[in-house]
């Protein structure tokens, strides 16, 4: 049974033998132990989430925007017909809710984290603006990996 070895050497990666614990480099066969301490790179990090966010913010502004002159519009002509202008209303107060989903979606893609609301988001941007929505939502898609949840 062997027992444990002292705290002051440790077992080279490279070739296995014990050499001591501080040492940068093996003294047998070279190995350079600086290359192992130094940080592990970073996942790789694309655009695709940046550029998908700003698309789907941009698409979510749309439909807001939107909706808040569905919303004042209905408003301006509600004394003149109450139900057409009442369905206008809801239609423009929807919209526009939905437009702020897809801005937070946007922003949540932007720092790479909800990825289920950040789709979400793209999904509920195609609203406002379809072809670049659908390409934020696709490149958010294909960042997946880069989200942190
Ligand atoms: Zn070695």
């Amino acid at each position: 049974m062997q027992s444990s070895a002292p705290q002051s050497t440790r077992n080279c990666v490279a070739c296995g033998r014990s050499i001591a614990w501080d040492a940068n480099v093996c003294p047998y066969c070279g190995h350079d132990f600086r290359m192992v301490m130094a940080p592990v790179p970073q996942k790789k990090e694309s655009a695709m989430p940046v550029i998908g966010g700003i698309l789907i913010i941009i698409a979510g502004l749309i439909e807001l925007v939107v909706g808040g002159v569905l919303m004042a519009g209905g408003t301006v002509f509600l004394g003149l017909s109450l139900g057409t202008s009442g369905i206008l209303v809801a239609c423009g107060a929807v919209l526009a809710i939905v437009g702020i989903i897809a801005l937070l979606g946007g922003i949540f893609a932007l720092q790479r984290k909800h990825f289920g609301l950040a789709v979400l988001g793209g999904v509920l941007g195609l609203g406002g603006w379809f072809i670049p929505g659908l390409i934020g939502l696709i490149l958010i898609a294909l960042a997946r990996d880069e989200f942190h949840d």
